[in-house]
């Protein structure tokens, strides 16, 4: 009875995708979750979500697409605000912002309408099974005492924690590390807030460098529109040993009272966030991982909603053509790495190059490369494809430049790593054994010194 082709663990975006594409296929799967089932897909976040993830998601694997009241607005614009709000840029950027336990509940109730796919909530993980260096199964604790649950892959979905990963034996974590450093994850905190009045941000998602985060930087304050009067107000930041001790809840307190006067607070709550390049192998015997536990949030900007989901469609994908050949080991799992790595390991390479860029020049440098319009709302709508946009002239852009010579040589510095990683990123190993070169290849990459 305890016997699974695949048991995930964590019913959030990336676990519950998975099992879809799972369960659609006929493959016998289980999710286990630490929270009750009427809570699963409730999370700490920032709520805006891509249509085009959800989109392809639901075109590779028939996940259902948000119903309405899952959505809680149609976004039309970011603006990207530095110290000087007259130069902000104005991206126009169709996305939404969601009610996360709503769409969760929504896509945790279709997937166990399929007959292979079950649940098991309120699972305390005790243990995670290893067999000759394959993984095998769970032990936990359930309401009826303590259960081991047998499968031929386990997967981690659990989100930052990577409960999984973490209790994976020492000897497994050689491609991949068994916790994260604290460099490299980010605290977070929002508030869900009520405004009196009609709020003046609809339509839009904020990015905010607001000068008062200069000590934490990189990091940003934003606002989500969540409808007419309420809002997603949060920020975000490394926990570095420099930031051990500020009061992100504080902070963010001071900075949305600059904003707003009149509002309730209806949810307050943190969370880490991983940000950095995606985990080097996502893969062992019996082992795959996706979403937050495989660490493909973006960097730049914390957005890891669309990357567990599509992240788990496609592990489940993968998971089905695995199980179908019969193998299940590391090399048999070995192509969905290649997968993340074309796709995260790409993206992830602007933000790393971006916050290497704003630790060498600071606020500051960021700030002046908007302020001095060398990167302009017109270079932003000329990238975008809009036909009558001007962009300032390549003389004028180097005529300010010169004013700061070491923030040309960090652009410069930020533009080569970026297009370095990505070339390594398209040229994943093919195997396992081709793995340890280009290992060597990209940490010598991500230690490079501006
Ligand atoms: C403050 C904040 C703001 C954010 N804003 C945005 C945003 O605006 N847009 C965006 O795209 N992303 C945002 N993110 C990131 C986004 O929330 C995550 O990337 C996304 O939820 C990851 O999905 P996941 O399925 O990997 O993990 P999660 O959503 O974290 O789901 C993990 C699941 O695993 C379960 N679990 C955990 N531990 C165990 C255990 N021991 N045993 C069993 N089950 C377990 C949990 O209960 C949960 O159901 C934000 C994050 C934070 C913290």
């Amino acid at each position: 009875m305890n016997e699974y082709d695949v048991i995930i663990v964590g019913g959030g975006p990336a676990g519950i995708s998975c099992a879809y594409a799972l369960g659609r296929a006929g493959i016998k799967t289980l999710i286990v979750d630490k929270k009750p089932k009427d809570k699963i897909g409730d999370k700490v976040c920032g709520d805006a979500l891509h249509p085009h993830n959800y989109n392809e998601v639901h075109e590779w694997t028939g996940l259902p697409l948000p119903k309405e009241g899952d959505i809680k607005e149609h976004i039309d614009f970011a603006l990207l605000e530095t110290a000087t709000p007259d130069s902000a840029l104005k991206i126009p950027d169709k996305t939404t912002t969601v009610d996360r336990l709503s769409y969760g509940q929504t896509l945790l109730n279709a997937t166990l309408e399929l007959d292979t796919v079950d649940l098991l909530p309120k699972f305390k993980l005790l243990e995670v099974i290893v067999e000759e260096n394959t993984v095998k199964g769970l032990r936990g604790l359930t309401k009826d005492g303590e259960v081991e649950l047998r499968s031929k892959v386990v997967m981690d979905a659990s989100g930052a924690q990577a409960v999984v990963r973490a209790r994976l034996p020492e000897s497994m974590c050689t491609k991949f590390p068994r916790k994260i450093p604290m460099e490299e994850i980010l605290v977070a905190y929002r508030e869900i807030i009520r405004t009196k009045e009609e709020h003046n941000y609809q339509k839009g998602i904020y990015l905010i460098y607001d000068p008062s985060m200069e000590d934490v930087m990189p990091g940003y304050y934003w606002i989500f529109s969540r409808g007419p009067k309420e809002l997603n107000v949060g920020l975000g930041y490394f926990k570095r040993p420099e930031n051990r001790g500020k009061d992100i809840r504080k902070m963010n307190d001071d900075i949305t009272k600059k904003y707003f006067s009149d509002y309730e607070v209806l949810d307050s709550r943190g969370a880490s966030i991983p940000a950095r390049l995606p985990l080097y192998s996502l893969v062992h015997n019996g082992f795959i991982t996706a979403g937050d536990a495989g660490a493909l949030v973006n960097p730049l900007n914390g957005e890891g909603h669309g990357p567990a989901l599509q992240s788990g469609a496609k592990a489940g994908l993968f998971l089905v053509e695995a199980l179908k050949k019969g193998d299940v080991s590391e090399r048999g799992l070995w192509d969905y790495n290649k997968y993340i790595w074309g796709e995260y390991g790409v993206k992830h390479a602007i933000g790393i190059g971006i916050i290497k860029f704003i630790d060498k020049e600071h606020f500051e440098g960021f700030d002046f490369l908007i302020r001095e319009r060398i990167i302009s709302q017109a270079d932003v709508e000329k990238e975008l494809g809009k036909p009558d946009a001007k962009p300032t002239s390549w003389p004028y852009k180097m005529m300010k430049m010169m004013k700061r010579p070491n923030v040309i040589k960090a652009l410069w510095k930020t533009y080569r790593l970026q297009a370095k990683v990505q070339k390594l990123a398209k040229n994943y190993p093919d195997t396992p054994d081709q793995f340890d070169k280009w290992y060597a290849k990209i940490r010598k990459i991500e230690e490079t010194k501006f």
